[in-house]
């Protein structure tokens, strides 16, 4: 869809930082409601129940306004995650500048700020991210989870993987932590390794999350790889359906002999904010992590899951 053909409403917000639970963040913020990206996994269409739309995620975005963070300084140390529910990088940010102006407010916070994106569009940013850089730490997470445009182009409108890379490349030369985020991995399409290889030399981090199938896209999911990929379909029927681990499991021996052929960490549900030499990104496991019992980064996990 066009980014003229979205809906958009402005609206008031009465703050602009949200406590989180998410094993990821103190504060997940969001300065937008909506995501023009419309990914047709996408967890965060659950919000249209709770901001009272109607129409189809990816078609409306609501543009926040808020007042202006008064007391940055009390985020210092904080992990403060931008885009847990929308894309700040958005087509709309170019003409309504949210993350913008969220960032400047941050700037002197000392938080921890983690950006996620699908987007080149944090480009525009890079010198004031330097500048954060000095007082904050800051990292740019983008997404991807294929290198086959025709795939990505299927589920979904952000920017080609291309794009993506290369921002990705320019934020880690200009000496800002990036993140590779690997997800969600669709059995059977996202290659691990050929993405790994692909990226290795530009990113600090590699995260690895499944695919998680749930509520109302699950349907059109299994309906997509029926029609596009039949020959994985009684795959996806297995983990799905009967809920068989085998698969992940399989792909966290892969990612765990990858670590040990390139050098790299291998950590599983922790969220280490490191720089490594070149080329040896820290491969951190997520998958299944929503089952992960007890605090955030316990490591445990459910046991009781059926694993063949
Ligand atoms: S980029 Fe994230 S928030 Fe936006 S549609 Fe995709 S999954 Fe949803």
């Amino acid at each position: 869809m066009n980014q003229h053909d979205i809906k958009v409403n402005h609206i008031k917000a009465k703050s602009i930082m949200t406590k989180s639970n998410a094993p990821l963040g103190g504060y997940s913020v969001n300065p937008y409601v909506g995501c023009p990206h419309a990914c047709r996994y996408c967890y965060a269409s659950f919000l249209k129940r709770f901001t009272g739309h109607q129409e189809d995620w990816g078609t409306f975005m609501d543009v926040k306004d808020w007042p202006p963070i008064k007391n940055p300084g009390k985020y210092a140390g904080q992990k403060v995650v931008i885009g847990t529910v929308t894309d700040g990088y958005n087509p709309l940010e170019e003409t309504y500048g949210n993350t913008r102006r969220l960032l400047e407010e941050l700037k002197d916070s000392g938080a921890d700020i983690l950006i996620c994106t699908k987007s080149d569009l944090v480009l525009r940013d890079l010198d004031l991210l330097k500048e954060m850089d000095q007082k904050n730490r800051i990292t740019v997470s983008w997404s991807i989870n294929t290198l086959d445009e025709s795939f990505r182009d299927d589920m979904d409108q952000a920017v080609s993987i291309e794009r993506r890379l290369v921002a990705m490349k320019q934020v880690y030369e200009a000496g800002i932590r990036t993140v590779c985020f690997i997800s969600p991995v669709f059995p059977g399409i996202t290659d691990i390794e050929a993405i790994f290889d692909r990226a290795r030399n530009q990113c600090d981090l590699v995260w690895l999350e499944n695919l998680n199938l749930r509520g109302g896209f699950k349907a059109e999911i299994m309906n997509y790889i029926a029609d596009k990929y039949p020959d994985l379909l009684l795959l996806y029927v297995e983990i799905y359906n009967h809920k068989n681990r085998a698969y992940f499991q399989g792909l966290e021996r892969k990612a765990e002999d990858l670590a040990r052929r390139y050098g790299c960490r291998f950590l599983d549900n922790e969220t280490p904010y490191e720089r490594v030499p070149q080329g040896h990104p820290t491969i951190v496991n997520y998958f299944y992590h929503e089952e992960v019992r007890g605090t955030a980064n316990s490591g445990k996990r459910n046991k009781a899951s059926k694993t063949s």
